[in-house]
């Protein structure tokens, strides 16, 4: 089985994980539109779950959602206070994730952030922090402690070491809750998190974890609360996110897919952006119309080959595991 690939070049609003167009593509099946849009330093066999993730979308095999809409954190890159408090005052969200232990600055910034951004959302409202697995142990349990008193209680941190044996170790030190990111990038991560008790919330992605049913079972069995991210995918890919979220028994935390606001265009002709801090749940992707009818955001010839081949690699891959 092949699909009849659409290949879109989303340019970038700001420059993440050290690209600025984000390539992937959608293709229609019986019932709907999927996105495939791994990240193209990964490899064949890593790449297949998230085929599996588009597959389902696009036979329109989503469980029932348990809610109608989602709520979205807005995110706060590693800006001086005045920009975080204005990015968080226009977003409508009631939840900020905050970026810090960035490689150019101190803790003083990151304090001063996080002041800026618990001023802007008032006492009722949730600040985590990211910290992208950019500090050591130590450096974990000093500055959570600095940094929970600065944003009047911190929701949680996330990823606050790279390992998952010294997120447990940051675990068993402060009393702030622990996220795992960065450390559940595969189907068999959430398990070895769970058995080292190396998190209190795991944040999970539709598209490396094999999709929104194979989601739902990690969530089951791991028994711990889920938050839901992107992957930056577009709308079309977005909406698989959503249904995860929309499907899962206990949704405690803001999850963080409002990040189609991050592309300058997007596939589909109304993107999912969030509304009030929320996203719409919707039962199928949104068609990429933009893409496919207006010819719009199409990437190259040579691209277009490139996914194509990637993708038989894919399938290939798959028949050599029968
Ligand atoms: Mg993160």
């Amino acid at each position: 089985m092949t699909y009849a690939l659409h290949t879109f070049s989303l340019p970038m609003t700001t420059r993440f994980r050290g690209i600025t167009e984000r390539e992937g593509v959608v293709f229609e099946g019986a019932g709907g539109w999927g996105e495939w849009s791994p990240f193209l330093d990964y490899d064949t066999p890593e790449v297949e779950p998230w085929l599996r993730c588009a597959e389902e979308a696009a036979a329109g095999d989503w469980p029932a959602p348990l809610r109608e809409t989602v709520p979205v954190n807005v995110t706060v890159p590693a800006v001086g206070p005045e920009r975080a408090h204005q990015i968080v005052a226009r977003s409508g969200c009631a939840t900020a994730k905050v970026k810090v232990a960035d490689p150019g600055q101190s803790l003083t910034d990151d304090i001063a952030r996080v002041e800026a951004v618990r001023d802007a959302l008032g006492s009722s409202g949730r600040v985590r922090i990211d910290v992208n697995g950019l500090w050591s142990v130590e450096e974990a349990v000093a500055a959570i402690g600095v940094l929970d008193r600065a944003a009047g209680g911190l929701e949680y941190v996330e990823q606050p070491c790279p390992t998952v044996e010294e997120l447990a170790d940051v675990r068993r030190k402060v009393d702030v809750p622990v996220a795992a990111d960065e450390s559940i990038r595969r189907a068999a991560d959430p398990y070895r998190v769970r058995d080292l008790e190396a998190a209190d919330v795991a944040v999970l992605k539709v598209q490396p974890l094999g999709g929104v049913r194979a989601c739902l079972r990690i969530a089951e069995d791991i028994g711990l609360p889920c938050v839901v991210s992107s992957a930056l995918e577009t709308s079309v890919g977005m909406a698989a996110g959503v249904a995860l979220a929309a499907a899962l028994p206990e949704l405690p935390y803001a999850c963080g897919l409002g990040t189609v606001s991050m592309f300058t265009a997007d596939t589909a002709a109304e993107p999912l952006l969030p509304s009030a801090g929320a996203l719409p749940v919707l039962s199928t992707s949104p068609a990429p119309e933009r893409l496919v009818a207006e010819q719009a955001l199409r990437a190259t010839p040579e691209r277009a080959r490139f996914w194509q081949q990637r993708l038989e690699d894919v399938l290939a891959y798959r028949e050599s595991l029968r």
